[in-house]
C-alpha cells in the first residue's frame, strides 16, 4: 500500500542536513575550524583576493577563481560553511592533508543555496602562515540545491477582497469580502493568507471519489464555510487564478495583519519546505512547479482540509484531513488521464530500478538494536537523476553512503519520513548503473502485521475498548483463574518498518541477507538458507560489564526475485522439512518481452535475467520446512502435512511454484494472523491455554481451521510472485489469496465447507459494498478507520468476484487464464486489466463490463426472477432491475422423491431465460442457494 504523493508533499516536506555528532575539539579540529571560518570570510566579503590567499603555490589559481565567481554570487547577506567529511589526502603525510567535504549556505537577502564542496587542504611544510595553517590545493563543487526561499508576510501590503474566486482542478475557494495578505519573491506572490467568511467548494469528478466524499461529509460534493485560507502558488500563476479586481489596496490594520500572520507561520512549513538543521534556523521554502497548488482551509466544520494538486503524482488531485491522516480523495485529474491513461504503474514514477541488495546486520532482541549495512545495486530509470531517495526506518541513524562509483556521497534525512536523500556529485543518465553502501545503527520497532497479512489486533483492542474499564482485559474469554501464560516475543521486520535501505516502492530484486543474533535466537528469512546457515559469529560484549553474549549468524539467498525482504527472529526451532512433489504441468511461457529495450546491451541484460530465473513449471518440488517457538512444536508437526497439501494445490492451480523453499514460522501471538513476505509464511498461533476467541470479521471462517494457513500460503504465488502495481489492485494479492484459501477448503472439508465460505463472501460483500468500489484498496474503510471494510471487500469481495468470473467464462477458461496471468506476470506487478487480458484470451470473450460493474464500480445487481414447470421443462426468467451485470446465478431443484440438481443461468441482460430438463416431479426450486451470486433476489 502506498501513500506516497500524499506523505511526501504535504505531511512534513522537510528535510534535514545529516549534522555530525559532536565530539571533544582537539588541535586539528581547531586548525581546521580556522581554515573554514576563513573560507567563510572570504565569500561573506566576495572577496577574491582573501580565496587566493587561501590557495597553495601549487594550485591552479586561475581554476581557483573561475570557481569562486561561479559559486558565490553577488550581495550575499550571510554564509555559513560546515565541515560534513574529513579524509586523509591521498599521498600526505598522516595529518599533513585532508579532502574536506563542506557544505556552504548562502543566502542573498531572501534566497538561499546550498553547496557541497570537496576541498583538498594540505600544510605546507616549514613556512610560517600563522593561525591557520592550512591551504587549498584543489576545489570541486559535488552538489547544490537552488532556489531557496525565506518567505515573509508582506508587512505592508494588505488588501481587501471582492468577490474573490480562487480555482483548481475540481476546488474553489470563494471569498465575497474579507482581507488578504501575501508572501512574494521577485517572481511574484506564492503565498497568500485569506481572512474572512469564504466557502470551499470541492467536486471530484470520478463517481467513486464523490462516493468517498459522500462517506466523509454527506453529500458528494463538498460545499463548506470557512474562516481562513493559507495558499501556496507558482508565482506565475498568480495572474491567471485572480483577477486584479478581486483584490483592492486597502489600509494596513495592524491586528489583522498580526492574526494573519499567525496562519502563515502555522501553515508555510507544511509544505514545499526545508529543514536546513544547523546551516539556518529560518523556513526555506521551495517554489511550486506549474501547475503545482495547495491550501491549508480552516473549515468551520471540518477542521483543517488540505486541497493539493501535484502535477508530478498519478493521483494529482488529493484532499486531506491532517488531523486525523485522512486521505479523502486521491485521483487524476482528466489532464493527468490523458498524459497517463486511465491505469497507472507506481514503477513507471521510480527514479531507479534495485537489481540487488545485500543485507548484513547484526539484531540485539534486548534492546531493540540493528546495525548493519547494506550494499544496493541499482540501475537509474529516470533520464537524469541528480538526488536519489531511498525508503528507510528514521530511528536507524545512516553514518555512511559509499557508491562504488563516486566514494562518500552527502546525504539528508528526511524529517518523520522514513526517507534518505542521497546527493549524487552530478546528475546521471537513464541505465547508469550505481552500487551504495550504507551503514547505520539505532533502534528498530517490529513490526505489528499489515498488508500480505491479516491482522485482527485491531478489532481485538476495539472489542477490549468497548467492554468498558470494570472487567479486565481478558484473552480468549477464558474464566479469570486460568493463569495467563504470555506469547514468546518475536520480533517481524518486513515491509512496513523499512528496516533496510530500500527502493520508494517494492521493487523485486534478488538479495542475500545475513542477521546475526544471540545464539538462543533463531531467524526465518526471505531465501534459501545458505548450507551450513546459522554459522557462529563473533561474541558481542555486554556494556558495562565483563560478560560476553555468544552470537550466530543466520544467511538466506532469494535467489528469485522478491518484492521486499521481511525475516522473523524469535526463539524458535526447526520442526520439520520435507521436499513436497507437486503436481506441476507446465504451460507454455512466452519469450522474454525485449519492447522497451533499445540497447543491445539492454536486450542481453534482460536475456540474461531471464535465463538466470527458471522458466514457470521448471520446478517439481518445493523444499517446505517448519520453525516453531518451543510451545508450538505440536502444531508445527501437525502443519508440515497440510501445508504439503496446500502448496500441491496451489502449484496444480498455477502451473508453478515460485521459490525453491518456503518456510512457515509457527509463531505466537494474542491475535489470529499471519504475514507473508516471499519464501516464508509467519503464522500466529495462541499461547498455551487460551485459544483465539474468533470473533466477527471478514477473515475469520468457523469449521475451516486451516484457513489462515492456506491464505498465507498463497501469498506466496499471488502477492508475492505477482504483486501490484499500485494501491487499487491489492485485491489482486488478497483476492486471490482468499479464494485459494476456498478452493482449499473445498479440497480438504467437501462442499459444504466451501459453500460456507462463499455465503460468506457474499455477506461481506452485500454489507459493504455501498463504502466503494474494490479498486479503492487500503481506501476502502479508510475514512472512517474501519479495516473490517477493506477486508470485506479487498478480500472477500475479490474472492467472489473471482468466482463469479469462472462461472461466467467456465472452469476450463478460467483455469487457463490464471495459468496464463500467472505465467506472464510472475515477478512483475500485475493490475487488473492484466487479468482481464489473460481471461479474455483463455475465454474468447469481452470481459470489459464484468470488470467494470465489478472492480471499478461499487454497485449490487437487484435481480427479479420466476420459475415455471412445462412438461419436463424447467423454464426460469431473470429481469435485472437497473444496471445490467454478469451474474452467474445458481438454480437448484429438489424433487419430489428427495433427489436434487443443479443448473447454471448468466444473467446477462435486461431479461434472460433459460430453460433445462427435468427428471421427476418438483418440490421446490431456488436461486443462489449458494451464495456465489452477489446479486439481490426477488422472486415475482
Ligand atoms: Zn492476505
Amino acid at each position: 500500500m502506498l501513500v506516497r504523493p500524499l506523505l511526501l508533499l504535504l505531511v512534513c516536506a522537510t528535510a534535514a542536513i545529516a549534522g555530525q555528532s559532536s565530539q571533544p575539539l582537539d588541535e586539528e579540529d581547531l586548525s581546521i575550524q580556522a581554515f573554514l571560518q576563513a573560507v567563510e570570510t572570504s565569500i561573506s566579503t566576495t572577496d577574491r583576493q582573501r580565496w587566493l590567499d587561501l590557495l597553495s603555490p601549487s594550485a591552479d589559481r586561475d581554476q581557483a577563481l573561475e570557481f569562486f565567481d561561479a559559486m558565490v554570487p553577488q550581495g550575499i547577506t550571510r554564509v555559513v560553511v560546515k565541515e560534513r567529511d574529513r579524509t586523509a589526502l591521498d599521498g600526505a603525510l598522516p595529518g599533513e592533508g585532508f579532502t574536506l567535504v563542506v557544505e556552504v549556505f548562502m543566502e542573498t537577502g531572501a534566497r538561499g543555496r546550498i553547496a557541497t564542496w570537496r576541498l583538498d587542504i594540505r600544510r605546507p611544510r616549514g613556512d610560517d602562515i600563522g593561525r591557520q595553517p592550512w591551504r587549498i590545493l584543489s576545489e570541486d563543487r559535488l552538489a547544490s540545491i537552488e532556489g531557496l526561499h525565506r518567505l515573509a508576510l508582506h508587512p505592508e501590503k494588505q488588501f481587501t477582497a471582492k468577490n474573490l474566486v480562487l480555482r483548481a482542478v475540481d476546488f474553489e475557494l470563494r471569498m465575497p469580502s474579507g482581507d488578504v495578505f501575501v508572501a512574494e519573491t521577485p517572481e511574484g506572490v506564492t503565498a497568500m493568507v485569506l481572512l474572512g467568511d469564504g466557502v470551499m467548494a470541492f467536486q471530484p469528478l470520478p463517481k467513486e471519489e464523490r462516493g468517498q466524499l459522500k462517506l466523509f461529509s454527506g453529500g458528494e460534493s463538498l460545499e463548506t464555510p470557512f474562516t481562513s485560507a493559507f495558499v501556496r502558488l507558482n508565482p506565475f500563476e498568480f495572474d491567471q487564478r485572480l483577477t486584479k479586481d478581486m483584490l483592492a489596496p486597502a489600509t494596513l490594520d495592524s491586528r489583522v495583519y498580526r492574526r494573519a500572520l499567525g496562519e502563515f507561520d502555522e501553515n508555510l512549513p507544511k509544505s514545499f519546505n526545508l529543514d536546513l538543521s544547523d546551516l539556518s534556523r529560518d523556513t526555506w521554502s521551495l517554489l511550486p512547479q506549474p501547475g503545482d497548488f495547495v491550501a491549508e482551509v480552516d473549515t468551520r466544520r471540518f477542521d483543517d482540509i488540505t486541497y493539493a494538486r501535484s502535477s508530478g503524482e498519478a493521483e494529482d488531485v488529493t484532499l486531506f484531513q491532517r488531523a486525523r491522516k485522512r486521505n479523502i480523495a486521491a485521483y487524476a485529474s482528466e489532464q493527468k488521464l490523458q498524459s497517463r491513461g486511465r491505469f497507472f504503474d507506481e514503477d513507471d514514477l521510480v527514479d531507479y530500478d534495485v537489481l540487488d541488495y545485500d543485507v548484513d546486520a547484526s539484531f540485539y532482541p534486548d534492546r531493540d538494536w540493528m546495525e548493519g549495512r547494506t550494499r544496493i545495486k541499482l540501475r537509474v530509470k529516470s533520464s537524469t537523476l541528480g538526488v536519489l531517495t531511498l525508503r528507510f526506518a528514521e530511528s536507524l541513524n545512516v553514518s555512511s553512503v559509499i557508491s562504488d562509483e563516486f566514494g562518500r556521497l552527502l546525504f539528508l534525512r528526511v524529517r518523520n519520513q522514513n526517507s534518505v536523500l542521497v546527493n549524487l556529485p552530478t546528475p546521471v543518465a537513464r541505465d547508469f548503473p550505481m552500487t551504495l553502501t550504507v551503514t547505520y545503527a539505532g533502534r528498530l520497532t517490529r513490526q505489528s502485521i499489515q498488508d500480505e497479512s491479516l491482522d485482527l489486533s485491531s478489532i481485538a483492542r476495539r472489542d477490549e475498548f468497548v467492554r468498558g474499564a470494570t472487567e479486565a482485559p481478558q484473552r480468549g474469554g477464558q474464566p479469570d483463574d486460568i493463569p495467563q501464560v504470555p506469547p514468546e516475543p518475536k520480533w517481524l521486520f518486513s515491509n512496513r518498518n523499512y528496516w533496510y535501505p530500500q527502493n520508494q516502492v517494492s521493487d523485486y530484486a534478488t538479495a542475500r541477507i545475513r542477521i546475526t543474533v544471540p545464539l538462543e535466537y533463531s531467524v526465518v528469512g526471505s531465501g534459501i538458507a545458505d548450507p551450513g546457515s546459522p554459522t557462529a559469529a563473533p561474541a558481542a560484549a555486554v556494556e558495562g560489564s565483563s560478560r560476553v553474549v555468544p552470537r550466530v549468524s543466520y544467511t538466506f539467498n532469494a535467489v528469485q526475485p522478491v518484492r521486499y525482504l521481511g525475516i522473523v527472529i524469535s526463539k524458535m526451532l526447526r520442526v520439520d522439512s520435507a521436499t513436497v512433489a507437486l503436481d506441476i504441468v507446465p504451460v507454455k511461457v512466452p519469450a522474454p518481452d525485449m519492447r522497451g529495450t533499445g540497447t543491445l546491451a539492454q536486450q542481453i541484460n534482460r536475456l540474461s535475467v531471464a535465463v538466470a530465473i527458471p522458466p514457470v513449471g521448471a520446478r517439481n518440488t518445493v523444499l517446505l520446512n517448519v520453525d516453531a517457538n518451543r510451545r508450538q512444536e505440536t502444531r508445527g508437526r501437525e502443519a508440515i502435512g497440510i501445508a504439503a497439501d496446500i502448496l500441491r494445490l496451489y502449484a496444480s492451480l498455477t502451473g508453478d511454484v515460485p521459490y525453491d523453499s518456503i518456510t512457515l514460522a509457527m509463531v505466537e501471538d494474542d491475535t489470529p494472523g499471519g504475514h507473508a513476505p516471499g519464501y516464508f509464511a509467519m503464522l500466529n498461533n495462541p499461547p498455551p491455554v487460551q485459544p483465539f476467541s474468533f470473533r466477527n470479521d471478514p477473515a475469520t471462517f468457523q469449521g475451516f481451521p486451516e484457513f489462515f494457513l492456506a491464505h498465507e500460503l498463497a501469498h506466496q504465488w499471488f502477492g508475492q510472485a505477482v504483486g501490484w502495481k499500485n494501491y487499487h489492485e491489492q485485491w489482486l494479492s488478497e483476492g486471490f489469496a482468499q479464494y485459494f484459501a476456498a478452493l482449499f477448503a473445498r479440497e480438504r472439508r467437501g462442499e459444504t465447507a466451501f459453500r460456507d465460505v462463499l455465503r460468506q463472501f457474499r455477506r461481506w460483500a452485500l454489507d459493504d459494498s455501498d463504502q466503494g468500489p474494490v479498486y479503492l484498496g487500503y481506501r476502502l474503510g479508510h475514512i472512517k478507520g474501519e479495516p473490517r471494510v477493506f477486508r470485506a471487500l479487498v478480500y472477500n469481495k475479490g474472492a467472489a468476484v473471482l468466482h463469479m468470473l469462472r462461472r461466467v467464462i467456465g472452469d476450463e477458461a478460467f483455469f487457463a487464464g490464471l495459468k496464463t496471468f500467472y505465467a506472464e506476470n510472475r515477478f512483475k506487478k500485475a493490475g487488473s486489466d492484466d487479468l482481464r487480458r489473460a481471461m479474455e484470451k483463455a475465454s474468447q470473450r469481452d470481459l470489459t463490463r464484468f470488470f467494470e460493474r465489478w472492480i471499478y464500480d461499487n454497485g449490487i445487481p437487484r435481480l427479479r426472477y420466476s420459475i415455471a414447470v412445462e412438461g419436463n421443462e424447467l423454464i426460469v426468467r431473470f429481469e435485472q432491475i437497473g444496471d445490467v451485470y454478469d451474474v452467474p446465478v445458481t438454480i437448484s431443484v429438489t424433487y419430489s422423491d428427495g433427489k436434487s440438481a443443479e443448473f447454471v443461468v448468466i444473467a446477462n441482460e435486461a431479461t434472460n431465460e433459460a430453460r433445462f430438463p427435468l427428471t421427476g416431479s418438483v418440490r421446490a426450486v431456488d436461486a443462489n442457494q449458494d451464495g456465489a451470486a452477489i446479486a439481490i433476489f426477488e422472486k415475482k
